[in-house]
């Protein structure tokens, strides 16, 4: 029996690769039974035609009405429409690779029905962790993490007893700034930020990936994924980003997940769990080729975001869904031309002063969390952007 598979935001990044390592794989393996995007219609309906899927959902209510016409299968539209897409599928398996806090209501839909879930999306993780979590364990279904450094830490944490992980390592690259100085950030353009050295990917984490708020997000989403408190949780700088993650064991013993950067090597993890399989063209890793691998700290005065992350997780409540929200409103707005780079940090910290934590009490507290947040934030964008 083919393993039913919902793939949430296909027309993305690692949506794209996660359809490649669907194509790749022996045949029966997977039946693609749903597929969705924000508002890439085009894109949706070829990708739809390509894996015989009849059924997809279009977040933007007006692209999903012009992609139905003359389409013989089912379009859904909106937040309602990606739910029903899965609940209503029968499938074994949702992997989720929206961007921002618009894959949380996915996120939670598989969970709830007791679907397995390969998780792209950490947004997800760190606007609603806890209730995220409880709600998997309720369920009994499985959150398997593709981001990279997590899918790492699950593979390392797998083989180890509990009790005998004393810390976790998180690697970052640095991004395309690493090493310059605070003033000398004020003058970066969108095209600097959005050359990553080691990763390519979609343009919102490689922002993220340039304040260094990307290792911040996966500070959170480890917290929660492995129930590791946050003083058990290190990051460190490794340009090359061969290492993907470390544990450090009570024995003195520190273990590492190596390979090329290539996210079709995690999303390969997520999709075929737990079995292990071939990824098509992937190289074994040279050491000798590589000859350095280097480390450095974090440099927290040129990137402060990861501060504010670790800080907004310790206050925990509605604090990372704030922090999330100014992050994606704050970056949009870099990405739209409208604010510096070195505004990007200001924004969110100035949002989480004006909207002390809040505690959770359902989804909807989040919603209305993340809703405030984002009206904070664009006021804050606008006040920078008019000066
Ligand atoms: P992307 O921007 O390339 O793709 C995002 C996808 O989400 C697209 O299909 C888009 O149509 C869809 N989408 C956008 N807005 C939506 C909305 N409001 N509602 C529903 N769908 C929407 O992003 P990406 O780089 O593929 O990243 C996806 C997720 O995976 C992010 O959470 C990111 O942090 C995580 N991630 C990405 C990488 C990577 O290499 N790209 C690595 C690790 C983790
Ligand atoms: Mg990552």
């Amino acid at each position: 029996m083919p393993r039913r598979v919902v793939i949430l935001g296909s027309t993305g990044s690692i949506g794209v690769q996660a359809l490649e390592v669907v194509a790749a794989a022996s045949p029966d393996t997977f039946e693609i039974v749903g597929l969705t995007a924000g508002a890439d219609g085009e894109t949706l309906l070829r990708q739809a035609t390509e894996h015989g899927v009849d059924r997809i959902a279009l977040a933007d209510p007006d692209a999903a009405a012009r992609t139905a016409e003359g389409w013989m299968g089912e379009t859904l539209a909106g937040p309602d429409g990606l739910v029903r897409l899965i609940t209503e599928s029968g499938c074994d398996l949702v992997l989720n690779a929206i961007v921002g806090s618009a894959g949380l209501v996915g996120t939670v839909a598989a969970l709830g029905e007791g679907i397995d879930l390969a998780l792209a999306n950490k947004e997800s993780l760190v606007v609603g962790g806890e209730l995220v979590t409880q709600l998997a364990q309720a369920t009994g279904a499985a959150i398997i993490p593709v981001d990279s450094e997590h899918s790492a830490l699950h593979q390392l944490l797998a083989a180890e007893s509990p009790g005998t992980v004393d810390r976790l390592i998180l690697t970052a690259s640095g991004g395309p700034f690493r090493g310059l100085q605070a003033a000398e950030l004020a003058t970066v353009t969108i095209e600097q930020a959005l050359a990553h050295p080691t990763w390519s990917m979609g343009g919102k984490i490689t922002i993220d990936s340039a304040t260094l708020m990307n290792k911040g997000l996966e500070l959170i989403e480890a917290h929660h994924l492995f129930g590791t408190p946050y003083d058990q949780i290190d990051v460190i700088v490794h340009p090359q980003s061969i290492i993907h993650s470390l544990i450090q064991l009570c024995d003195g013993a520190t273990l590492a997940h190596l390979g090329y950067p290539d996210m079709r090597v995690p999303i390969s993890y997520g999709l075929h769990h737990p079995e292990r399989v071939d990824v098509p063209a992937m190289r074994p890793l040279d050491l000798a080729e590589i000859g350095t691998l280097s480390f450095e700290p974090v440099d927290p005065v040129s990137f402060p975001c990861l501060r504010l992350a670790r800080a907004a997780g310790l206050a925990a409540g509605t604090a990372p869904c704030t922090l999330n929200a100014a992050n994606e409103v704050a970056v949009h707005a870099f990405l739209s031309g409208r604010l510096r780079f070195v505004d990007i940090p200001a924004v969110i910290e100035a949002t989480l002063e004006q909207l002390p934590a809040g505690q959770v009490h359902s989804f909807d507290s989040l919603a209305s969390a993340d809703g405030e947040a984002r009206r904070v934030a664009a006021g804050l964008v606008d006040a920078r952007a008019t000066r």
